[in-house]
């Protein structure tokens, strides 16, 4: 039997990674799928391990080849997508796929895998909240914090066609919630 897929989307900023993170300290049978992406590395980034960081021009050839389940064009001409190979990879191993993805594709992959997914729309606080959580974690100028909180107020919009809404409001009552969400849909036989 293949694997599940649980896939996490949210505006950049909501502590989405951080949430992904310790589910997979929790959970031995999750394995995040590394997607690719043409935004090159942030401090502390590993190549194969965050992204695959790949040039536009590597992206693209890669598009053409029908290497990936989704890809978007996040921000303009920064791309990421995931790929079938990471899906394979992870079910060949007997474990569930973890996705960290933007609102588009999680929908995406979820209208893919309707069966075996759950999609998981992880809800900042507040827009003060997200500008404040952007703001510190110090990666954006002025002009990439204004294009993410802009792109924010929009992804919010498609919450509701989530299987879940997760509310960060405090990061351990969200861990909280998240390993029961899990521990829910993965006990949940599929034969
Ligand atoms: P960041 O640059 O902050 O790492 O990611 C920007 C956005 O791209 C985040 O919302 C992240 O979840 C999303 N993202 C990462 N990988 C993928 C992917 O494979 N597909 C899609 N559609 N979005 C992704």
């Amino acid at each position: 039997m293949d694997g599940k897929l649980l896939i996490f989307s949210a505006p950049s900023g909501s502590g989405k990674t951080t949430i992904v993170k310790h589910l997979l300290d929790c959970f031995p049978e999750l394995e995040f799928s590394v997607s690719a992406c043409s935004r090159p590395p942030r401090k502390g980034e590993v190549n194969g391990v965050d992204y695959h960081f790949l040039t536009v021009e590597e992206f693209k050839k890669r598009i053409a080849g029908n290497e990936f389940v989704e890809w978007e064009e996040v921000y303009p001409n920064l791309f990421y997508g995931t790929l079938w190979s990471e899906i394979h990879r992870i079910w060949n191993k007997g474990n569930h796929v973890v996705f960290d993805v933007d609102v588009k594709g999680g929908l995406n992959l979820k209208k893919k895998f309707p069966d075996c997914s759950l999609a998981v729309f992880v809800m900042p606080p507040s827009m003060e909240d997200l500008k404040q959580r952007l703001i510190k974690r110090g990666s954006e100028d002025d002009e990439s914090l204004a294009l993410r909180l802009n792109k924010a107020k929009e992804e919010i919009g498609y919450a509701s066609q989530f299987d879940v809404v997760l509310i960060n409001n405090q990061v351990e009552k969200a861990f909280m919630e998240a390993e029961r969400i899990v521990r829910d849909f993965i006990k949940i036989d599929q034969t």
